[in-house]
């Protein structure tokens, strides 16, 4: 079974990427918080007791809302897996989730989390009020208290799933499509369907930083401008046209190769030569233009003085 639990504050997003979850992955969405709504509209008994606490912003209490969730979750005994969307908010509703499970033969495959940033969950929270007319989104004081609630009692539920790492953070910021294909792919990568990405190691043959990577370019870039300036025109003053070449592509060279660091010493070289070049041809020329000028300028003189 893959079994998910989609953590994250209020107003993170966990229902609207549970909605694409489940139809990709076919999981059974289990939302404890839409499920107390559909009570307290069904006016249940259990939503009566929920109502209360829903509307000023604090928790149904563990008792009820861990019974609710074993009657769910009984109700889809041929389900491939579950999302767990709102649950569990306490550890002693993970701890109450991990023995269900057990019991069952199965297990939490991973929690994802979507990480946003407070005020933006503020912003997120008034606005689906407006657009939804939950009570509970429509209250700044409500908000808040939801939002200390869940620092207070469920954000340490993060431990608890950290310890058995089974924790994967993603960021719950941007496109929602962009936030889902993150979580597929945390996803994806958990069950091996998906390789993940590999970082850049830093091995021996890598310069780590910016000063040896600078070096290096000078190396190459001097002995790669002689080249050029000795091709591009023998007949003119070789040494001045020399000399600002390689200061000016030097400047340059550094600038974006070194940026990069770090880089592998081939690829600096590499790198190096094939700016110099193009570079040195490009400077080369109005130097050279200049340098003929400035020639011709004295012997003119010295014909005029003559
Ligand atoms: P949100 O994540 O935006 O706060 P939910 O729909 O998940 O919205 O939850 C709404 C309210 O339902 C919560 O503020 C809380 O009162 C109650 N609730 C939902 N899930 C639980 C839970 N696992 N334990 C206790 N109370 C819950």
């Amino acid at each position: 079974m893959l079994n998910i639990i989609l953590f994250g504050p209020p107003g993170a997003g966990k229902g609207t990427q549970s909605e694409k979850l489940i139809l990709k992955y076919k999981l059974v969405h289990l939302s404890t918080g839409d499920i107390f709504r559909k009570n307290i509209k069904g006016e249940t008994a259990l939503g009566q007791l929920a109502k209360s606490f829903m509307d000023s912003g604090q928790l149904v209490p563990d008792q009820v809302t861990i019974s609710m969730l074993e009657q769910e979750v009984n109700k889809s005994p041929n389900a491939k897996g579950f999302i767990f969307d709102g649950f569990p908010r306490t550890t002693a509703q993970a701890e109450a989730l991990d023995n269900l499970l057990k019991s069952k033969g199965t297990s939490i495959t991973m929690m994802l989390a979507l990480e946003v940033k407070e005020d933006e969950l503020k912003k997120r929270l008034l606005l689906r009020g407006k657009e939804s007319g939950r009570p509970d989104d429509q209250n700044p004081q409500v908000i808040q208290k939801r939002i200390d609630v869940y620092n207070n009692e469920t954000a340490p539920v993060k431990n608890y799933y950290s310890a058995q790492k089974k924790y994967i953070g993603v960021k719950g910021l941007g496109l929602i499509e962009e936030i889902f294909n993150s979580l597929c792919d945390a996803i994806d990568i958990k069950l091996g369907l998906k390789k993940p990405a590999k970082k850049k190691v830093a091995s021996k043959k890598i310069v780590a930083k910016k000063a040896p990577v600078k070096k290096a370019v000078k190396k190459v870039a001097k002995k790669t401008v002689k080249k050029v300036v000795k091709k591009a025109d023998k007949r003119i003053v070789k040494k001045i046209v020399k000399k600002a070449v390689l200061k000016k592509v030097v400047k340059k060279v550094i600038k974006k190769v070194a940026k990069k660091a770090p880089v592998k010493k081939t690829s600096v070289k590499k790198a190096t030569k094939k700016i110099v070049k193009k570079l040195a041809k490009k400077v080369v020329k109005p130097i050279q233009a200049k340098a003929v000028k400035k020639s011709t300028k004295k012997v003119v003189a010295k014909k005029k003085k003559k």
